[in-house]
């Protein structure tokens, strides 16, 4: 035989032998690792037995480890027919996880459906458990998406199909579901104080006490008040529209709790609370008492504002800080009527986006700034 051959085939043999001993003396020394190599470890003893006793020993162990599993074997809640979905599910550390998932597949919500709700809705599955399934993965693009209001995005929705959900969810997060002011969310004056760009709407109430504590007087009046800031950046904005032939002139800016109570009673003396409602705000519910919100006339005669005026107004305030807060066209979303008079100070930065994103400060305040709980 070829001299060559032997040592190449004694050496082959020699490795061989090394190979078998090192994985002996391996599959030896760990401990509780069974010599059977298609033995899976990975479940528990208790998992183990319950598997069979459920006669589903070779069938989970022909499958890669999975936690769901082995939380659903532990709890004894593993039910056969669910086996298939419970491999799509993802383990999240939550309590009654096994009787959570067993509930939603049992009210039809698939896998991909579940993950989310274990991912995102967390602390208020409670809430889906009560109720019958909904298509829950149509919410998840929706970042103003609120758990806690979602029947009454169903309710709404049946009641205005032609929103979209994106719309829907906006406009219950603002409270345009409500009749009346029931559910308003009433500022301490401290939050006031230190927010310029603080919501008031028929929804968020300012204390009755409250009266900003920085009022300065603006130049074309001295007994006209708005905030420091507000005053200053007005100044600027007036003498904007003078360079570019838009004279307009301030006629109603800070107004306090009394002369809006004042203000409201008469408009409702003379035409009903229904009809006051839709351009008036009441006590308390008008920005006109933040000291950030000024009403501007085309003349002394008239109280509003030119077509041209109002134009530029839409166009330029935001540079100054300012934006037109009850525009044409979204009386269904501010519950006021147009006022193109009606001037909001924000400060720049925030009235540009809000002026760029065209939404109302309603819509870009529960899109956009709402604090996640
Ligand atoms: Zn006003």
């Amino acid at each position: 035989m070829n001299k060559k051959l032997t040592i190449f085939i004694s050496i082959i043999i020699v490795i061989l032998l090394i190979g078998i001993t090192v994985l002996t003396i391996f599959k030896i020394y760990k401990p509780n690792k069974p010599l059977n190599a298609e033995s899976p470890s990975a479940y528990s003893d208790n998992s183990l037995s319950v598997m069979k006793s459920l006669d589903l020993y070779e069938t989970i162990n022909n499958k890669a480890y999975s936690k769901t599993i082995e939380v659903l074997l532990e709890n004894n809640a593993l039910k056969k027919e669910y086996l298939n979905i419970y491999y799509e599910i993802d383990y999240v550390d939550l309590n009654n996880f096994s009787s959570i998932i067993n509930q939603l597949i049992a009210k039809t919500y698939n896998s991909e459906e579940i993950n989310y709700i274990l991912t995102y809705i967390k602390d208020d599955i409670n809430i889906l458990l009560n109720m019958e399934y909904i298509d829950i993965l149509a919410f998840k693009n929706i970042t103003n998406f609120d758990i806690n209001n979602l029947d009454r995005y169903l309710a709404y929705q049946e009641k205005n199909t032609d929103y979209d959900l994106a719309t829907v969810v906006t406009y219950v997060n603002i409270g345009l579901d409500k009749e009346g002011y029931s559910e308003y969310t009433e500022y301490t004056t401290e939050e006031v104080n230190n927010d310029l760009t603080i919501l008031v709407n028929k929804y968020h109430k300012l204390p009755d006490d409250y009266v900003p504590n920085d009022l300065v007087s603006l130049s074309y009046n001295e007994n006209y008040y708005l905030r420091q800031q507000a005053a200053q950046a007005f100044e600027s904005l007036t003498a904007a529209g003078i360079l570019e032939g838009v004279i307009f002139y301030p006629f109603s800016p800070y107004r306090s709790f009394e002369t809006q109570s004042v203000l409201y009673n008469r408009y409702v003396a003379r035409d009903g609370i229904a009809s006051a409602d839709t351009y008036s705000a009441r006590p308390g519910f008008s920005e006109h008492q933040l000291g950030l919100a000024v009403d501007v006339r085309s003349s002394n005669l008239s109280d509003n504002l030119t077509p041209e005026h109002y134009e530029w107004m839409l166009d330029n305030s935001y540079k100054y800080g300012f934006i037109v807060r009850y525009p044409k066209g979204k009386q269904h979303i501010t519950q006021f009527i147009e006022e193109p008079w009606h001037l909001r100070y924000l400060g720049i930065e925030l009235a540009t986006k809000v002026h760029d994103s065209g939404l109302t400060y309603d819509e870009y305040y529960d899109i956009y700034m709402k604090t996640q709980d």
